[in-house]
């Protein structure tokens, strides 16, 4: 009888989380560290912290989730907001920290949509679209009731839809994705040329309230693109239910106030038009869950615990 308590590991560019997940889907034993800047001190601070949330349980199976490009089926990723690791072997060195357990690799963004479809904001919809809006724009879909990860891993990532083809470089090489609009750091960066002074998304959040025009129209402007974005996937997906978490979302009414206006004029087709728009509930255990809800799947799937699913 496997003992369905899993390891879940949440893998960031500023912190990296673990902790233990049962089947009653709560986090125990749950240990944030901040993710050092260098190889190996990177290695050697999860391979602590794994050992220290495994010291006294031994799990059935390892969920990971970690900022992407993930490849699942090599378990290797590429963070772009770690550069110290490219296609890094991650898989390998967590199944070298606690050896001879099943491990699932799973992108950040999607192991988040699936932690609110598991637990949080998304239960019960058929189709779930999960964004994160923090220094960059992730998603994540939940598709007939399952997650979709799609053949690479990394499906549903929103950020780089392009909402204006002549609209600013993204990173990606494209132009005008909604990431150059609704980021923290883009709207902070549009509302400094436009006459705002402040640090950070999160100023820029409490001036909009306080009344800012110039925030309030950052924020309004990164809103539109999210509505674009979320409207073209409601029309391809058939979506019940979208789920915006992440730092930028903290801003609450600030953003969803106009992102709501947004999606009421953009949605042309009735189908596309019910969905709903709800803030992620689990704030920074999304991920968690979502790599432990991939993990018990994996547990309840592998013919012998002794098993490694992915190498
Ligand atoms: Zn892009």
């Amino acid at each position: 009888m496997v003992q369905e308590v899993v390891l879940a590991v949440d893998i960031g560019g500023t912190k990296i989380s673990a902790g233990l997940v049962g089947p009653d889907r709560k986090v125990r034993r749950h240990i944030v560290i901040s993710t050092p800047a260098n190889e190996p001190d990177i290695g050697d601070a999860l391979q602590g912290l794994l050992t220290s949330v495994t010291d006294y349980t031994r799990p059935a199976a390892i969920g990971v989730a970690s900022a992407g490009p993930v490849d699942p089926q090599h378990g290797t990723v590429s963070p772009i907001n770690i550069p110290a690791w490219r296609n890094f072997p991650l898989v390998d060195l967590v199944s070298a920290t606690v050896p001879e357990l099943p491990v699932t690799l799973v992108g950040d963004a999607i192991a988040a949509a699936v932690g609110e479809h598991w637990v949080g904001a998304g239960r019960g919809a058929t189709a779930m679209l999960g964004i994160v809006v923090s220094t960059g724009v992730g998603g994540g879909l939940v598709l007939d009731g399952a997650p979709y990860p799609g053949p690479s891993g990394n499906a549903g990532h929103l950020g780089h839809i392009v909402v204006d083809p002549a609209g600013p470089r993204c990173s990606c090489g494209a132009t005008g994705c909604v990431e150059t609009y609704a980021s923290g750091p883009s709207m902070a960066r549009w509302a400094r040329e436009h006459g705002w002074s402040g640090p950070d998304a999160r100023a820029l959040a409490a001036d909009a309230a306080g009344g800012n025009t110039v925030a309030q129209r950052a924020y309004d402007r990164g809103a539109e693109a999210l509505a674009r974005a979320i409207t073209t996937a409601a029309t391809l997906c058939d979506l019940d239910r979208v789920v915006i978490g992440g730092g930028v979302s903290g801003a609450g009414r600030v953003l969803f106030a106009p992102l709501q206006r947004h999606l009421d004029r953009l949605s042309t087709s009735d189908f596309a038009g019910r969905t709903t728009v709800y803030p992620a509930a689990l704030g920074g255990h999304a991920g968690l869950l979502g790599a432990a809800h991939n993990a018990l799947s994996a547990a309840r799937t592998a013919p012998r615990p002794s098993d490694i699913l992915l190498r």
